[in-house]
């Protein structure tokens, strides 16, 4: 019988499996990446390498790399950026790294990862990087984990986003990127850097419905009257109800959305939430499926997220 392909899910799969087998209900649900580097050193995963500890290194434009040893080939190092105030960009940086070492060591020698170095790549360099982000949130934010701290509230509010995302010690921002990828609900994730559209990131249901706020190709500012475009509302945490309308064209005038927002300690970058009441999919409208999924590659490229205190 043939191993499953080493895909990110697969991968991250195995590894809380392993790691379940052996420590049980033990383990807690913020994972000890240096738990997991053990793991990575064990022969399903490491076979003929070595990972070391990773390394705090400083420098401009720079966010983590994995490298091999030029004199003792079967050695790998992780070198990652520190960040003392967010630990939890740290934590992200090495299980990315950690996502090459087991998804595309076998390709090359070093990979560095940084903004600018990723995002004027040829397209492999940005599949992988694609792939690295998925592993690490996937080792970071298991499915199973997130369904269960979800699912004991009825409700979602960045409250409780927050709140899980100090559990799994993941970045505000990681957290409901990865919300939007597991949800059922309609949901909608928009990311504004200075008042302008940065990303929109929505869920599978949301796309079905064709229901979304950016145009593809347009700068665009929040809508008029909503709480984005509120700038006496710092936060909303609770959320607002909000006409469906207002931020999604092709609502009906009765549907509903919940609308959340969240500032930044230096006010350059707000999050909004909108999570909107359910409805049929669309099912004769195909283009959401030729949209490109979920992009985690931002979760490892958005910078300076602060933790929610
Ligand atoms: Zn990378």
């Amino acid at each position: 019988m043939s191993a499953a392909p080493l895909t990110p899910s697969v991968t991250a799969a195995r590894i809380w499996k392993l790691l379940r087998g052996i420590f049980g209900n033990e383990l807690p649900v913020a994972i000890d990446l240096e738990v997991v580097r053990e793991l990575l050193n064990q022969p399903a995963f490491g076979k003929g390498a070595s990972l070391k500890k990773p390394i705090a290194f400083d420098a401009e434009n720079f966010e983590g790399a994995l490298v091999r040893n030029e004199d003792r080939h079967e050695e790998w190092g992780i070198f990652y950026k520190p960040r003392p105030k967010c630990p939890e960009r740290e934590r992200f940086t090495i299980a990315h790294e950690f996502g090459h070492f087991v998804l595309h060591r076998e390709g090359r020698g070093r990979f560095q990862c940084d903004k600018a170095g990723i995002t004027s790549g040829q397209d492999d360099d940005r599949n992988i990087e694609r792939e690295a982000n998925a592993f690490a949130s996937q080792l970071l934010m298991p499915r199973d984990d997130l369904d269960k701290l979800l699912g004991e509230h009825r409700k979602v509010t960045f409250h409780l986003l927050s709140d899980i995302a100090r559990t799994f010690q993941v970045s505000f921002e990681a957290l409901c990127l990865r919300f939007i990828e597991i949800t059922d609900q309609r949901a909608i994730l928009i990311r504004w850097d200075n008042g302008f559209l940065d990303y929109e990131r929505r869920s599978s249901s949301a796309r079905r419905t064709r229901a979304g706020y950016k145009i593809p190709g347009k700068t665009q500012e929040p809508v008029a009257g909503s709480i984005a475009a509120d700038a006496s509302a710092i936060q909303c945490f609770d959320g607002e109800m909000q006409s469906a309308a207002l931020w999604c064209a092709e609502e009906a005038p009765h549907m509903k959305l919940r609308e959340f927002k969240h500032t930044y300690v230096d006010r350059d970058r707000v999050i909004s939430l909108l999570l909107l009441e359910s409805a049929e999919p669309r099912s004769w409208d195909r283009s959401w499926k030729d949209e490109d999924s979920f992009d985690s590659f931002d979760q490892f490229v958005s910078n300076g997220q602060f933790p929610v205190r």
